[in-house]
C-alpha cells in the first residue's frame, strides 16, 4: 500500500526516544520529510544520525513551554514551507501513592501531556488550512479507556482521547483527521530506564525489575509481551497516511489485547 507521505512534512514530538523515535524511522521509511522536537538534544541529534537521506530538521523544544513551541512551529515552516502532520507523543509516567500524589506532579503531567498536544494543534491547524489537507496523531494509551493506577497518567490520557475527539470534530471540515492510538506497555525507555516504570513496579511488587516486567505481561496481556515502539509507530504512521484519512476521532488500542470493552 503506497501510504502517500513522500511529500509530507511530519512534526513527530518526543522522537528522541522510543516510540517517538520508532515513529521518526518508520515516517522516514515512507520518504516524509520530517522534524523532530525533543527536550533531550542529544538523543535528537543521535536519531538523526540514523536518518541519513531524510530531510530532517530537529530542535531541542520542551513542549510544555508555550513559546518554545511556537517557535519550533515558526522554525519548521519557515524551513520546509509548510506542516502536514503532528504526531503529538512527548510524554512521561509515574506510579504513585493515590492519598498523597503530588499535585505539583500532576501539573506538570498535565502541561506535558494535554496543555502540549492542545497547543501544538493550535499551531499546526493555520498550516492545514493552508494544505487542504492534515493529520494529528495523539499518543494517549489504554490507561486513557480503563484505569491502571496512575492517578494522571490515566487522568490526563483520557483527556487526550476527548482532545482527539473534539479536535476530529473540528478539523474534519477543512480535511485533516485527528486520532489516537492507545498503547498498551511498550517496551521502551519510560520502563526500562533507572527510576523510571520497570523500577517502579518493582519497588511496589517486591520483585526484580525484569523480573516484575514479565510477570505483568504474561498476568495482564493476553499476547504476554510488551508492544515494541515499532509496532506503535505502524499504527501511528497508517493513521496519518492517505489511504486512512478516512478515520477520524478513534482511538485504536494497539495492545496485545489488554482492553476487554467494546471501545
Ligand atoms: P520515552 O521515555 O522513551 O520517550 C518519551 C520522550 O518524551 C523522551 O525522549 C523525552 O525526552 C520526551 N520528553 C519528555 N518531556 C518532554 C518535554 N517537556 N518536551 C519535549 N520532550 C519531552 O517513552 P515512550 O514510551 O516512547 O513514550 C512516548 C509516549 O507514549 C508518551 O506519551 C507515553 O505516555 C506514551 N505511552 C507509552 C507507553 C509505554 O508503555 N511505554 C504506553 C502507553 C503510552
Amino acid at each position: 500500500m503506497d501510504l502517500g507521505l513522500s511529500s509530507r512534512v511530519v512534526i513527530v514530538t518526543g522522537a528522541a526516544s522510543g516510540i517517538g523515535k520508532a515513529a521518526a524511522l518508520a515516517y522516514a521509511k515512507e520518504g516524509a520529510t520530517l522534524a523532530l522536537a525533543d527536550i533531550n538534544l542529544k538523543g535528537l541529534e543521535a536519531v538523526k544520525k540514523l536518518l541519513k537521506g531524510t530531510k530532517v530538521y530537529i530542535e531541542q523544544v520542551d513542549v510544555t513551554k508555550e513559546a518554545a513551541c511556537k517557535t519550533f512551529i515558526a522554525n519548521v515552516a519557515k524551513k520546509f514551507k509548510r506542516i502536514d502532520v503532528l504526531v503529538n507523543n512527548a510524554g512521561t509516567a509515574l506510579m504513585g501513592d493515590m492519598e498523597t500524589f503530588p499535585e505539583k506532579v500532576f501539573r506538570s503531567h498535565a502541561e506535558l501531556m494535554m496543555y502540549a498536544p492542545v497547543r501544538l494543534t493550535q499551531l499546526c491547524i493555520p498550516h492545514f488550512k493552508k494544505n487542504g489537507w492534515g493529520s494529528v496523531v495523539n499518543t494517549a494509551s489504554i490507561f486513557g479507556k480503563q484505569p491502571g493506577g496512575l492517578l494522571s497518567y490515566d487522568t490526563i490520557k483520557a483527556a487526550d482521547i476527548m482532545i482527539t475527539k473534539d479536535f476530529s470534530s473540528y478539523c474534519a471540515p477543512f480535511n485533516v483527521n485527528v486520532n489516537a492510538v492507545c498503547p498498551g506497555p511498550v517496551d521502551t525507555p519510560l520502563w526500562h530506564e533507572k527510576g523510571q516504570l520497570g523500577d517502579q513496579l518493582a519497588a511496589a511488587t517486591g520483585m526484580k525489575k525484569d523480573e516484575a516486567i514479565d510477570w505483568f505481561a504474561k498476568t495482564n496481556i493476553p499476547m504476554g509481551r510488551y508492544a515494541t515502539a515499532e509496532e506503535i509507530a505502524n499504527a501511528i504512521v497508517f493513521l496519518s497516511s492517505v489511504p486512512a484519512h478516512y478515520i477520524t476521532g478513534v482511538a485504536i488500542n494497539v495492545d496485545g489485547g489488554m482492553v476487554k470493552c467494546t471501545l
